[in-house]
């Protein structure tokens, strides 16, 4: 259990409370086109309208890099949110982010009202965690609340600095929540607790690696990192994605798993194309490749092998997709993963990174998981086994 103090700990009646949100939602033409990071938040929200406390929400959205940028503004999310809770949430449009807007509105708040601060990420400061901007922000603010797990990993203004100006920091229900499906997961999971790791590239998951090989009992590998394991084996992998300067790490992993008695799962079979566009030709290869080949899926004998060493699992954590998975003709290597997973009955499933959650929730198979992680790059320095910055702010139990 997360030692932190979350919401339920605190009376927030009448007090004017600062909430660090995650809104970083995709937006096309002004539109959010996946709102499961505004689902993921209502809860925490809706409790503190509840209390009665007067709720002023913060984040960010994409990279505008210290300046207003219309195609950035929160405004959207102000509007849907809006739907969502079934009462208005009114938005504080200033490019400085604490402005007049947001002053006047945060004075004449009632206990129950929602206003929406514009992005954060407007004024340069707030990712290298100045003191200025924090001061601004906690200054609106009797209490804090931290719910943006997606940038728990970060220590900027909105989420860490802020926590120094106001005298109650605590999390929100979702972060609580990350927390604890992560947390124990990896440090309490029961067994066979099985690490599905996948993605592009080996170089990006290392850490997740050499830490979770002291925890599972079994670590399945596919992905384009696989191709690299490939190669330190010595097999022809053509044109596949692969690292060559992390050969030799993926020979101490292999013999990091032998050490501790961890069954390390491979590739038997791969799916490879000439190019590297949908309808390209394919065939599957179980030996060497050619020279103008690259592997883009794990293929159907890898398939039933991962679905097999998946049965009896009762944890398992998986990051990063088997191949290609934006395009259909190599998804089915992914599919067949979240279908094991799917079919699995008593077992916690969690799913971090943010293409893996894409895909899963992509595929069709998103209710079927236990936990779904809405941090992509937090969920990742978590299984690395790091302490997250926005997670350490919050005041202790
Ligand atoms: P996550 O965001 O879940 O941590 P990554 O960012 O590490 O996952 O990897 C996701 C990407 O890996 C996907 O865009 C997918 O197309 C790509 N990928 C998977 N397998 C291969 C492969 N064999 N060759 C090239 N790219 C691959
Ligand atoms: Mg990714």
């Amino acid at each position: 259990m997360l030692n932190k103090k979350s919401i339920d700990d605190i009376n927030v009646k009448g007090k004017r409370v600062l909430v660090r949100c995650d809104f970083n939602v995709p937006l096309q033409d002004g539109k959010i086109t996946d709102e499961n990071r505004l689902v993921a938040a209502l809860p925490t929200i809706k409790k503190l309208i509840a209390d009665g406390g007067k709720v002023i929400l913060c984040s960010h959205l994409g990279k505008p890099k210290g300046e207003p940028k219309p195609e950035l503004s929160l405004a959207p999310v102000a509007k849907r949110l809006s739907e969502l809770l079934g009462q208005e949430v009114k938005f504080a449009a200033d490019p400085e982010v604490v402005g007049p807007n947001a002053k006047a509105a945060a004075a004449e708040m009632k206990d129950g009202d929602v206003i929406l601060l514009e992005n954060t990420r407007y004024r340069a400061e707030e990712t290298k965690n100045g003191d200025a901007f924090s001061k601004e922000l906690a200054s609106l603010a009797d209490v804090f609340v931290d719910d943006a797990f997606g940038t728990a990993h970060r220590a900027h203004c909105s989420n860490v600095g802020v926590t120094k100006y106001v005298e109650t920091s605590v999390v929100g229900y979702l972060m609580q929540k990350e927390i604890d499906f992560l947390g124990n997961a990896v440090n309490n999971p029961e067994r066979p607790f099985v690490a599905i790791l996948g993605g592009s590239k080996v170089s990006s998951k290392i850490s997740v690696i050499n830490n979770l090989l002291d925890k599972v009992d079994t670590l399945i590998i596919g992905g384009g990192m696989a191709y690299t394991f490939a190669k330190a084996q010595g097999k022809e992998i053509g044109k596949s994605l692969v690292e060559d300067d992390y050969l030799d790490y993926a020979k101490e992993m292999v013999e990091k798993a032998e050490e501790k008695g961890v069954k390390l799962l491979l590739p038997v079979d791969t799916v490879v194309a000439k190019e590297f566009a949908n309808d390209a030709p394919s065939r599957v290869v179980e030996g060497s490749m050619e020279p103008d080949e690259m592997g883009l899926d794990i293929g159907p004998k890898t398939r039933e092998l991962y679905a097999e060493a998946l049965k009896d699992a009762k944890t398992v954590v998986w990051n990063g997709p088997m191949g290609v998975f934006e395009m259909p003709n190599f998804a089915a290597g992914t599919i067949a993963v979240a279908k094991a997973l799917a079919d699995l009955k008593d077992a916690v499933t969690i799913i971090g990174g943010g293409d893996s959650a894409a895909a899963v929730n992509n595929l069709g198979f998103g209710d079927k998981m236990t936990h779904i992680s809405t941090g992509g790059g937090a969920s990742l320095e978590f299984l690395e086994g790091k302490e997250l910055p926005g997670v350490v702010a919050a005041n202790d139990k």
